[in-house]
């Protein structure tokens, strides 16, 4: 949680997020605790003394991840990170979240699918009671392990639905395979009933994110989708479909897709038109947290607090949820704008 929460305009805005990885919201004493606890000495180059998570650029941080992953090693280890993970973001105002998970990564551990979930839908039935935020859980594909993995994976997911079960994606290098190569995955994914999206313009330009709208019809909004602020056409395009994004500025600046943070590309898609919503992605990676970016959103992008509560709702009207959970979550924002 930010150190001065509540000293900021942005921080009385109720928040949602559409796009944190799970293993990658870990707070260092968590996997601290979790490695302990399951007899693993974390590796050289993980934290520093300051638990901050140590990496150089995108290629080394997937590796810095992938071994704090390998510290989680039971579904007690995901309750516990994910019950911290929504308290953290409760407290600094977050309603309602989507985590993304890995199959892959879960069945790399040795673990069965049902019984991480399981422990997913006890964190997110006790952070509701507890807390008082909202949770969705969408399964993530991760596009640098290939498409046939990936079909193996969508069948996996979809062989354990649930109703918090409500999102398909990929992750993972853009630059992998192609988005039609990834449809056999999405059509299974579909046709079971889950509501898609994708990365997409994070890494590659507006190309990659016109060729995964083309490929993928499925496909309900952008993950990260920032790289479309170099084609105005396409911009203006995805404002007319009112297409959400889930815009990362922390994440972005951290990795350098934009070499400064005045240039990032939120002021430029929000004044376009865009549907704009914010996430943290992975937020002690780049030292942030949702409450950061929308903080970030007021001093960086220019936006008012009105805005803010704008893209709350485009959050929300955006998130894979039924629509008495939408309801519900919306009173919430408009008694907190009327106070
Ligand atoms: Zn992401």
């Amino acid at each position: 949680m930010l150190k001065d929460f509540g000293a900021h305009p942005a921080d009385r805005v109720p928040k949602a997020e559409l796009h944190a990885h799970l293993e990658g919201t870990i707070h260092a004493p968590v996997l601290r605790k979790l490695a302990a606890r399951n007899g693993i000495t974390l590796p050289d180059g993980v934290l520093d003394d300051q638990d901050n998570y140590l990496w150089t650029d995108f290629n080394d941080f997937l590796k810095v991840y992938d071994l704090a992953t390998a510290a989680i090693k039971t579904p007690e280890d995901y309750y516990d990170l994910t019950l911290d993970y929504l308290e953290r973001v409760a407290m600094e105002g977050g309603l309602y979240v989507e985590i993304l998970v890995s199959p892959d990564h879960v069945l790399n551990l040795g673990m069965a699918l049902k019984d991480q979930l399981d422990a997913l839908i006890q964190a997110i039935d006790d952070a509701r009671e507890r807390f008082g935020v909202e949770t969705r859980i969408s399964q993530t594909i991760v596009r640098h392990y290939g498409p046939e993995n990936s079909v193996a994976a969508a069948k996996a997911a979809v062989e354990h639905l649930h109703p918090y079960i409500t999102g398909f994606q990929m992750a993972g290098a853009e630059d992998a395979y192609t988005p039609a190569d990834f449809r056999p995955a999405y059509d299974i994914a579909a046709e079971a009933g889950l509501r898609c999206t994708a990365h997409t313009g994070e890494w590659l330009g507006p190309d990659s994110i016109r060729e995964t709208l083309a490929a993928l019809p499925m496909v309900e909004r952008l993950g990260h989708g920032v790289r479309a602020i170099q084609d105005p056409a396409l911009v203006k395009e995805l404002a007319e479909r009112k297409i959400p994004f889930e815009v990362c500025p922390g994440s972005n600046i951290a990795l350098k897709v934009f070499p400064t943070p005045e240039e990032h590309a939120l002021k430029g898609l929000w004044d376009a038109g865009c549907t704009i919503t914010l996430a943290s992605d992975d937020p002690p990676y780049f030292h942030t947290s949702l409450g950061a970016e929308y903080r970030f959103a007021v001093d960086v992008a220019g936006l008012s607090v009105p805005d803010l509560y704008t893209i709350t709702r485009n959050a929300l009207n955006a998130g894979f949820m039924d629509e008495t959970t939408r309801a519900a979550l919306m009173m919430r924002v408009s008694a907190s704008e009327a106070a």
